[in-house]
């Protein structure tokens, strides 16, 4: 059976199902979800994320965690756990660049937050050569309760959204249900949003749509509770939005071009922009002093990517040459990475 025929099933018995729940099953779903298959990402895969573009966003990850470690005090354990890995790459790049800080290396406890079985062996491959203390979880319940700094590359994104759509009875949520025998959004009924989450709702026009991602302030506010406890800080870079915005942002990405959303549903990679304004104010909320949000090119640029790019540079061929400044412009130029990502830092 496809996930399509599973959704149509469910639909049936059941009636629609909210777009968060659509977009959970379509990812996550433990048999035919997204991210169980194992090749997702590079230029074979669906879509390439900044860590694979290029080894040098891993390490300006590096130098800020050791930075932030260093003005921590440079505690004797730290741990460092990262959402959403993909790959391995980001923790690999972040390993290498800080092998010359070794007491750095020896305070940490590594703790890789990812839901998928097939995710998890390819990260277990490719860091188990790296001698480092490192243990895998699919959720944020058991950390240790020690100082902690999270990080996260476009994690946000993958986690389940709600779609609200002003109508003249009011906001009603978007649904997913079947027409014609294929899956299509359908307007649910009127009410049962949450005031909380939706703070924008007298400025909203019929048809507008709103989003949030009760989902992604839960486990912001995990993280800012876990940090406020025991100390620490966070990094999370993800494609998305600071004013309140609305529209569907809901999107599919297969073989790099976008897909139809409700399309052989399970084949292709469905993400949200993510509320950056949400996730900060979930962090202050439960109890973080410091969230500042900035664009991935101002976060590289201020950790020194410029430097790094001339350093790798120096004793290259033309073409590595070529390939380090053309990855430089795809993580920093507006028109490319460099404004549509921002980084929200939290302490
Ligand atoms: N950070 C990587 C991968 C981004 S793709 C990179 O930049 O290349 C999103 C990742 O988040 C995948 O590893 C996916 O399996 C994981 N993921 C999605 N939802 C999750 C959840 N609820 N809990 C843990 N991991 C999740």
């Amino acid at each position: 059976m496809s996930l399509e025929s599973f959704l149509k099933k469910q639909i049936a018995q059941q009636g629609p199902v909210s777009v968060a729940d659509f977009m959970h099953l379509a990812l996550m779903h433990p048999h035919y979800g997204y991210y169980q298959q194992q090749q997702p990402f590079g230029k074979d895969g669906d879509f390439v994320t900044a860590p694979e573009i290029s080894q040098m966003f891993g390490e300006m990850v590096g130098v800020w965690l050791a930075s932030i470690w260093q003005q921590m005090g440079s505690p004797k354990e730290l741990q460092l756990v990262e959402l959403g890995p993909g790959r391995g790459v980001l923790m690999d790049d972040i390993l290498r660049a800080t092998e010359h800080v070794p007491a750095f290396h020896e305070s940490l406890s590594i703790v890789m937050v990812e839901q998928s079985a097939s995710l998890q062996l390819v990260q277990k491959e490719k860091l188990t050569p790296r001698k480092v203390d490192i243990s895998w979880a699919k959720t944020l319940e058991k950390l240790a309760p020690k100082p902690t700094l999270f990080i996260a590359n476009e994690f946000f994104d993958a986690l389940p959204i709600h779609q609200y759509i002003k109508t003249s009875q009011g906001l009603c949520e978007r649904m997913v249900g079947v027409e014609e025998g294929a899956l299509a959004f359908v307007v649910g009924a009127p009410g049962g949003h949450s005031k909380a989450f939706i703070t924008i709702e007298h400025t909203l026009q019929e048809n507008d749509i709103v989003e949030v991602s009760p989902a992604s302030v839960h486990v912001m506010e995990q993280i800012a509770t876990h940090i406020k406890q025991f100390g620490g800080a966070g990094l999370f870079i993800d494609y998305g939005y600071e004013m309140p915005a609305t529209g569907d942002t809901l999107q599919a990405v297969k073989h790099h071009r976008y897909h139809p959303v409700l399309e052989e549903v399970g084949t292709a990679d469905i993400t949200a922009h993510v509320n950056f304004t949400a996730l900060a104010n979930a962090a202050k909320n439960a109890g973080a002093k410091q969230q500042q949000i900035t664009t991935q090119a101002a976060f590289l640029q201020q950790v020194g990517i410029e430097h790094r790019a001339e350093a790798l540079q120096q004793h290259a061929t033309q073409l590595q040459k070529e390939a380090v400044q053309k990855a430089l412009h795809r993580l920093m130029d507006e028109k490319e990475m460099g404004t549509l990502f921002k980084a929200l830092m939290i302490a």
